[in-house]
């Protein structure tokens, strides 16, 4: 049971200058930052290895005005990444955040890849709905697992303590919401107490947490939920118990693309460059290219909660580039045949139906006719044979909403000021995805989880240094 409780009277054996709740990808970067800046930092991990959400995912991180995008002669900066961020968003997210959060993404990005050694290249090739420039920096093999050994060498490089198997339950904290230090839990139930001069919440969401889920977001009930399950919301309720703003607890990421029944993620790059979406009647049911986290509820609302993607031979090519497509490939997900008819056949699919549905996107294709959803499908060749179809459903993959922060990633009261020491990044802030299922811009989990880590880091770093 997490909890806040008072700190007088409490003793820690140990203490440490920065201290860090949670090993994903906020945590280790806020790790790093907080150590270039000259603090000494620690990080507190449940697993018993740290991956997080982060290992699960595709490792894809936006950044604009990055080397590597000048070396590839991409014409990017903050201003116009904050326009796609905002634009998803609806407006919804505060500019100022959204603001510096996009400026500070290329230095960040730049950073970790020329100081820290974390192998990322430029993704190139097709964009992800929203985004306007090619932005996205990953692992050669497009792999949250690859992201995170990357950050854990360098974490190992730079001689930081990771403790794992350290699942932190408990804060002690000042009347005035100044954190003392905290209690955590082994796995043989045995507990420990840390100190802190500044303490940095990069434990994520609440995805994990069925209760604050129905709480928070209603509309999620009964879908599956493919993020960490260690990220039960622990931020959020020590945080509000602390008495800190929270924001936007109705924004998610979902995504409409997961494999079924091998829950492997098929990445959304396939319905960007031509692929579509039918559901068990052979109808494609909503335009693809709108985004994939709100596709989750629409594929969800589709008999059976499944839909089929459809697509060809270039586009399973495309596919090879991402290492869950190949484990997809593995796991026998992928179904192809040499006719639509065939393939129908395979998926167990009206054959008519599919048939007319393929039908009528090469005629889209070749610039006739307007699409009912209003998807433009010119500018990618029309599919041709061989085709491919891989059964999916809508997932949750991880809550948006979180904790108030300012852009030094200090962790706000309602009142707008900050609490003395708490620092907060990643899932367990509030990011920039507006309020609800459709303002998720690809890359802004990652993008919250790096930049906000590495502000954390420095803001934390300063405070101890500053005494404050
Ligand atoms: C399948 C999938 C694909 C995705 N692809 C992308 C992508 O390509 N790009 C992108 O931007 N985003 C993507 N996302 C979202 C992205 O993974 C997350 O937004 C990001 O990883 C969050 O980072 P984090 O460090 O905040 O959380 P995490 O990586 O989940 O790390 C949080 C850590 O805190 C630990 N923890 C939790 N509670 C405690 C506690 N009480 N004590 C100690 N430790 C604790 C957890 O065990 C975990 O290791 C994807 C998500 C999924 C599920």
């Amino acid at each position: 049971m997490s909890g806040v409780l008072p700190a007088a009277g409490v003793d820690f054996p140990l203490s440490v200058p920065v201290l860090v709740i949670g090993g994903g990808a906020c945590g280790l970067v806020a790790a790093l930052a907080a150590y270039d800046a000259g603090a000494e930092v620690l990080v507190l991990e449940r697993d018993p290895s740290p991956s997080g959400s982060t290992a699960m995912s595709s490792g894809m991180i936006p950044a604009a005005g990055t080397a590597l995008q000048a070396l590839r002669g991409v014409n990017d900066t903050p201003a116009i990444m904050a326009a796609d961020v905002q634009a998803k968003a609806h407006g919804e997210n505060d500019p100022a955040m959204v603001e510096s959060i996009c400026a500070a993404s290329g230095p960040v990005v730049d950073w970790l890849v020329q100081q820290h050694h974390v192998p990322l290249i430029l993704v190139e090739g097709f964009l992800y709905p929203g985004h306007s420039r090619a932005r996205m920096h990953a692992p050669a093999s497009r792999s949250g697992a690859d992201l995170i050994a990357g950050l854990l060498r360098a974490a190992n490089t730079a001689a930081i303590d990771v403790v794992c198997d350290a699942t932190v339950t408990t804060l002690f904290a000042d009347t005035d919401g100044r954190v003392a230090g905290v209690e955590l839990q082994r796995p043989d139930g045995s507990a420990e107490r840390i100190g802190c001069a500044a303490l940095v919440l990069a434990c994520s969401g609440f995805g994990g947490n069925a209760e604050l889920l129905a709480c928070h977001i209603p509309e999620l009930k009964g879908a599956m939920y493919y993020g960490h399950t260690g990220n039960r919301g622990d931020a959020l309720l020590w945080g509000e118990q602390l008495g800190a703003a929270t924001q936007h607890l109705g924004a998610y990421q979902g995504h409409g693309s997961l494999a079924m029944p091998h829950a492997i993620l098929i990445s959304w790059a396939l319905m960007m460059e031509g692929g579509f979406q039918v559901n068990a009647n052979g109808e494609r049911f909503s335009c693809e290219h709108d985004g994939y986290s709100e596709q989750a509820m629409r594929v969800i609302a589709q008999p059976g909660a499944i839909a089929w993607n459809i697509y060809d031979e270039r586009l399973h090519q495309l596919g090879l580039e991402f290492e869950d497509y190949r484990d997809a490939i593995k796991g026998g997900a992928i179904r192809s045949a040499d006719s639509v008819e065939r393939l129908a056949e395979f998926c167990g699919l009206p054959a008519a139906a599919l048939v007319a549905t393929v039908a009528e996107t090469q005629t889209l294709a070749a610039g006739q006719g307007s699409d009912r959803f209003g998807r433009d499908f010119t500018g990618r060749p029309a599919l041709a044979a061989p085709f491919y179809a891989v059964k999916v459903t809508g997932a949750l993959f991880h809550t948006q909403g979180g904790l108030r922060v300012d852009t030094d990633a200090r962790v706000l009261r309602s009142d707008g000021m900050p609490l003395p020491n708490l620092l907060a990044g990643g899932g367990a802030a509030c990011g920039l995805s507006g309020q609800g299922r459709d303002g998720y811009l690809s890359g802004n989990g990652l993008l919250t989880a790096t930049v906000l880590g590495a502000k954390a880091g420095r803001t934390a770093a300063e405070l101890v240094k500053s005494g404050g």
